[in-house]
Order: structure tokens, then C-alpha cells, then sequence
């Protein structure tokens, strides 16, 4: 699927000149091993909830050896605040075959994804945060934010579907993507929401579909009988 370059170009410049990003302490570091602790935490929490879990961690485990010294027990107590032990235990799992494979965490795509429990989106944010190098990251936030963009079909398991990995492949700025990736996110947080979202202080309202089809219906309503 080839998407319009003109959209793209204007998302780009609208995301570079008027977004800011929070700045939580696992963002604009380089070291892929607390990346990796913190996405894994993120998963289906709230980022709020993790700042205190994740700066305890790596205060105590500050890097990848200290952590799979450490007993599993002691380690799942350590992040118990934040529910879905099943995930804890994979990220424990997850990086003690990472330790054993490479002794540290490594950047790199492609050893990061071939390990049990590492998924594209992982692998990708590790990539792309530790090094600021493009990867397509396709999640929840940026499904929902190029989906309504670009007119895409969103029900269901959208962040399958071909295109619309697709339409986030090719809107992957080739420079600063770890800004352009921290920004998408927040803005799905804070304005581009699943239900009612804020169109009307969004800056991309000129260039999303999703804004535009709101707009045109309410001027037209549909006819009752
Ligand atoms: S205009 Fe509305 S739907 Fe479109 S990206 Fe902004 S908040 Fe989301």
C-alpha cells in the first residue's frame, strides 16, 4: 500500500515543530538493557505506575549481570506493584537467556527478536531508543494515531493487517525516529484517545482522515425517517 508523501511530510514537520515528549527516565538513554526493563514494565501499565518500579530496579540491578544474579523471588516481589506476574516471569526468562547468549543487551534487531518471549515491538523499541535508528513500532498508540491519520480499517486485530504495518513502516522518519516514536505515543495517551479524542487541539487535525470524516458527518447528519 503506497501512502500519500505529502500526508507524510506534513505529519513529520507537525510532530518535529509542535509536539514535546515527557520525559520519563528511560527516555534518550542509550543503554538497551534498562530499555528493555522498562518496555517490558510498560506493557499494559500506565507509565506513571512504572517511574518508581523502574528507577528501584535499576538503582539495584543497574546493569544486566546484577539483575539474573538475583533470586526470581526477590525480583518479582521487587516489581509486584505492577500486577501480570506471568509478564515479570518472561522478562526474567526473556533476559536470562539474553545474559547467557550475550552477557549484555544487545541493540540489535535481529538477536533481540530471535529470543523466546521478545516480540517485534520490544525488539524494535530497544532498537530504535538505544540507538535513534528507524524501525517501524507498531503497537496499540501508533495503530491508533496513523489508522485514524491515513483511513484505516482499525476493528479487530488491526495491528496485524498488512497495510496497516504498512502505513507505519512508511511513516518511520529516517531521522530522529526515537523522538518522532516518544511524541506518537504520548499523543495517544494525552489527546489521541481510544474514545472521543481531542481533534479539536490535536496539530495533526489537517491532515487526519478520522478528523475530517467527524467534521463532514456532523455537518451532515444522516437522515431519520
Ligand atoms: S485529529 Fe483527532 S483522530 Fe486525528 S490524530 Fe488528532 S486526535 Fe487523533
Amino acid at each position: 500500500m503506497a501512502i500519500n508523501l505529502d500526508i507524510v511530510s506534513k505529519l513529520h514537520h507537525k510532530v518535529f515543530s509542535s509536539f514535546e515528549v515527557m520525559e520519563y527516565p528511560w527516555r534518550f538513554i542509550e543503554d538497551p538493557y534498562k530499555i528493555m526493563l522498562s518496555e517490558f514494565m510498560l506493557h499494559r501499565t500506565q507509565a506513571n505506575q512504572v517511574v518508581p518500579v523502574y528507577i528501584q530496579m535499576v538503582e539495584t540491578y543497574p546493569d544486566l549481570p546484577a539483575f539474573v544474579d538475583e533470586k526470581e523471588e526477590i525480583l518479582l516481589n521487587q516489581m509486584s506493584s505492577l500486577g501480570l506476574v506471568w509478564r515479570q516471569k518472561g522478562m526474567i526468562l526473556a533476559l536470562q537467556k539474553i545474559h547467557t547468549l550475550y552477557g549484555q543487551v544487545p541493540p540489535e534487531y535481529d538477536k533481540l527478536i530471535s529470543i523466546d518471549g521478545i516480540g517485534p515491538y520490544i525488539a524494535g523499541a530497544v532498537y530504535c531508543f538505544s540507538t535513534n535508528k528507524p524501525v517501524a513500532l507498531v503497537d496499540t498508540n501508533t495503530v491508533r494515531v496513523i489508522g485514524r491519520i491515513f483511513n484505516l480499517r482499525l476493528e479487530g486485530e488491526a495491528r496485524r493487517r498488512k497495510e496497516v504495518k504498512e502505513a507505519i513502516d512508511q511513516t518511520t522518519p529516517m531521522n530522529n525516529p526515537r523522538y518522532y516514536y516518544y511524541a506518537m505515543i504520548d499523543h495517544a495517551h494525552q489527546t489521541c484517545l481510544v474514545s472521543n479524542p481531542l481533534c479539536e487541539k490535536c496539530p495533526l487535525v489537517d491532515i487526519c482522515s478520522y478528523c475530517q470524516n467527524m467534521q463532514l458527518s456532523s455537518h451532515n447528519p444522516p437522515k431519520t425517517l
